[in-house]
């Protein structure tokens, strides 16, 4: 596929050039005030974005080889598929050798130190290892919407997206195509990238394939959905679902540790933990909160997200089949500032969200 045939794939968003970067400077005075001193130390550290030592020391490469002859017996997410993805075969991911693309480009929807003024570089994969009723991204996580890409055409979108002067790299629903992201990445660094990296996934992630993106990614950006095992059964087909999301969400803090954000608003590296608010307190606020606080880090970064639509399949759970109401975000966000968490990512709240109850 040609330049302009993949570049009309991408989302086309507008720039939003005019973003007052002084705005973000001073949050991010703000939130560095909040950090650990571990963090603070890390912040004039040069060696990011991570990967380029990684390469250099040939790692970057071992990895690739290692992850990509994974796929001849799928353990790459919890699903443990065993399936020969090689030869072309598929399972609860519909997907074998390359990844699909839904699509790509600066995208102006995520969280301030990402997007910053030019943007984060989003790029959507096709498919996903879990099965949310409620998906708010359905037509590409379930209807598959996106093509096949080489990872010699990955690559070119990566080098693509930084050359429109976007803040980073931003893989979104990443976990099933970790082997082909990291391929990319080894090509797009010897094609000259230099921006860091954001995974940006469910947390429904296996430790082999966070074990391959140690030394890769500098921005962990994890879901933490449910705590409930039987909620997440029911609604994500996923009963492991909080007991893998728990162990991913330690290792990447393991790896990148706290969220660092520069003097300018925007994240260097570290974690930053989603958690979307769920109508009648499905997601399990309080646990998930305290679990960030004592087990991961007292100064984890937390978005508490109002967006919840019920879409997909939502209309068949009549408990989810709603949207949360005020009340309900401003308790969840009540509920984690009692447990502790004191980093938020602070954008406005949606005016449109119900004020019943
Ligand atoms: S990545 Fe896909 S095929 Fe592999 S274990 Fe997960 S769901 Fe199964």
């Amino acid at each position: 596929m040609g330049q302009e045939a993949l570049l009309a794939e991408g989302v086309g968003a507008c720039y939003d050039s005019t973003r007052n970067s002084e705005l973000l400077s001073a949050k991010a005075q703000r939130c560095g005030a909040q950090v650990s001193p571990e963090a603070r130390r890390d912040m004039a550290d040069s060696s990011y974005p991570r990967y380029l030592e990684t390469y250099r020391t040939g790692e970057l490469r071992r990895k690739v080889e290692e992850a990509i002859a994974s796929l001849a017996d799928c353990t790459v997410c919890p699903r443990n598929c065993h399936i020969n993805r090689l030869e072309g075969k598929t399972a609860v991911c519909h997907t074998a050798r390359n990844a699909q693309v839904g699509s790509f480009g600066p995208h102006f929807g995520e969280e301030d130190c990402l997007r910053g003024w030019n943007g984060s570089g989003t790029i959507f994969f096709s498919q996903c290892n879990l099965r949310c009723v409620f998906c708010q991204n359905w037509e590409i996580s379930w209807g598959g919407e996106g093509k096949e890409k080489t990872p010699e055409q990955l690559a070119w979108i990566m080098l693509y997206i930084q050359d429109q002067g976007c803040h980073n790299i931003n893989f979104v629903t990443p976990e099933h195509v970790v082997p082909q992201v990291l391929e990319a990445i080894l090509l797009a660094v010897e094609g000259g990238l230099r921006v860091p990296l954001v995974y940006n996934t469910s947390a429904y992630d296996s430790a082999e394939s966070l074990r391959h993106m140690d030394g890769v990614i500098d921005i962990y950006m994890p879901d933490f959905k449910f705590w409930d095992a039987d909620v997440s059964r029911s609604l994500a087909k996923a009963k492991d679902y909080p007991d893998a999301a728990r162990r991913a969400i330690l290792e990447m803090h393991r790896q990148v540790g706290d969220l660092v954000i520069g003097e300018d608003g925007i994240a260097r590296h570290g974690l930053l933990v989603r958690h979307l608010v769920m109508p009648n307190g499905l997601g399990g606020t309080r646990e998930i909160m305290r679990y960030l606080y004592r087990e991961v880090s007292p100064y984890t970064y937390v978005n508490v997200m109002d967006q919840y639509r019920p879409v997909a399949k939502a209309g068949k759970y009549p408990e989810i089949n709603r949207r949360p109401i005020s009340s309900e975000i401003e308790e969840a966000m009540r509920i984690a500032r009692e447990e502790g968490i004191t980093r938020f990512d602070e954008r406005l709240r949606s005016p449109l969200r119900p004020v019943l109850g």
